[in-house]
């Protein structure tokens, strides 16, 4: 249940709301909306009569939520969150764009991509460094070297970095190096990995799993929120299905669906979606035609020589056509925002 205290509450009022569940040890969450504080329970609401909450001084309705995620739900708080890092706006009105390689293999490769795709356009480098691979004798990751080729490249190019963390141990560590902490699809139900997450300091992009529901997938963004991180980016990266001409199916109608049940931004990830290079500009605009907020694109120097993903890397003049592109779609989006029909 959601208790919408009214935009002219002070704190006597907010707080005499919440001592009334610490008296009856049932736990609370407040919820940031930009005008009015919003408090939320979940667990023991057969407790609680809903007119007794609505006689408080401050309160303004008292909301039940018939879905299980409560701090994502739109429903909730409406307004759209966008998560700023520098002058990135992620989940604004202009779509992002997070490119670099599948991984971190050398300080030269990084540094080296991470010009090329700034060059181009792109606002964020990825590359991972600890790397969930399918095998045990595929490609590891760099660790620790990896996540120091990668600040460097941030540090000689000034984009912001993200990278996977796959052990809640890591996560202090690789928390103090980087701007946005990615959660991969094969750990999108590591619930404590999810908690490590939603102590730190940093935003979390955090990836679908490839057979996720919309719900599950919500609820692993509400287990990151609930332990107070709210800065929660989401990824569609494809899903398991029957096709065989892609590496996995990229579910884009569940772009729209996201938008319409919570105010978190939802990226694209075309690159793991398809797994391969010829696909990923088409399936790129065709995502940001769904609204997505923003693009995950891996990208190489020299894709032949990549030691992951090979065959989904963009190599720089592909990546410079994809982004030519984004260009004229981001020019006519503004264009067409603002005009109206002539019928
Ligand atoms: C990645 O982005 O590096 C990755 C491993 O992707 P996913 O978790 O979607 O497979
Ligand atoms: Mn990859």
């Amino acid at each position: 249940m959601l208790i919408v205290m009214k935009e002219a509450a002070n704190s006597e009022q907010v707080d005499n709301v919440l001592s009334f569940f610490r008296k009856r040890e049932i736990e609370t969450r407040l919820i940031h909306s930009d005008d009015r504080v919003i408090i939320e329970f979940g667990n023991d609401e057969s407790k609680i009569d809903r007119k007794q909450l609505l006689v408080f001084p401050g309160v303004d309705q008292v909301i039940h939520l018939k879905e299980p995620y409560k701090l994502v739900n739109k429903k909730a708080v409406e307004d759209d969150s966008v998560i700023e890092i520098d002058n990135i706006r992620i989940g604004g009105e202009e779509p992002v764009i997070i490119a670099g390689p599948c991984s971190v293999e050398s300080e030269r490769q990084i540094i080296e991509t991470a010009r090329i795709v700034r060059e181009q356009g792109a606002h964020i480098l990825r590359g991972g460094v600890f790397k969930p691979r399918t095998s045990p004798y595929s490609f590891q990751g760099l660790r620790e070297k990896g996540l120091q080729f990668l600040y460097k490249a941030k540090q000689e190019t000034g984009l912001p970095i993200v990278t996977e963390v796959v052990d809640t141990e890591d996560v202090p560590y690789i928390e103090e190096h980087v701007d946005i902490l990615q959660i991969g699809s094969r750990n999108m139900q590591n619930y404590e990995l999810l908690k490590a997450v939603g102590l730190a300091n940093k935003p979390v992009l955090l990836k679908r799993s490839m057979s996720a529901r919309l719900s599950e997938f919500l609820l692993s963004a509400e287990y990151i929120m609930s332990k107070g991180n709210e800065e929660v980016i989401l990824c569609e990266r494809g899903i398991r299905t029957f096709a065989d001409h892609s590496r996995n199916t990229l579910d884009l109608s569940i772009v729209p669906a996201i938008k319409e049940t919570t105010n978190l931004p939802i990226i694209v990830d075309p690159s793991h979606a398809t797994g391969r290079s010829d696909m990923i500009e088409p399936m790129s605009m065709a995502a940001l035609a769904a609204g997505a907020h923003g693009l995950m694109i891996e990208v190489h120097p020299n894709p032949q020589k990549s030691v992951s993903d090979a065959n989904q890397a963009l190599n720089p003049q592909q990546f410079s056509s994809l982004m030519h592109k984004v260009q004229h779609y981001i020019e006519w989006q503004k264009a067409y925002a603002n005009t109206t029909p002539a019928y």
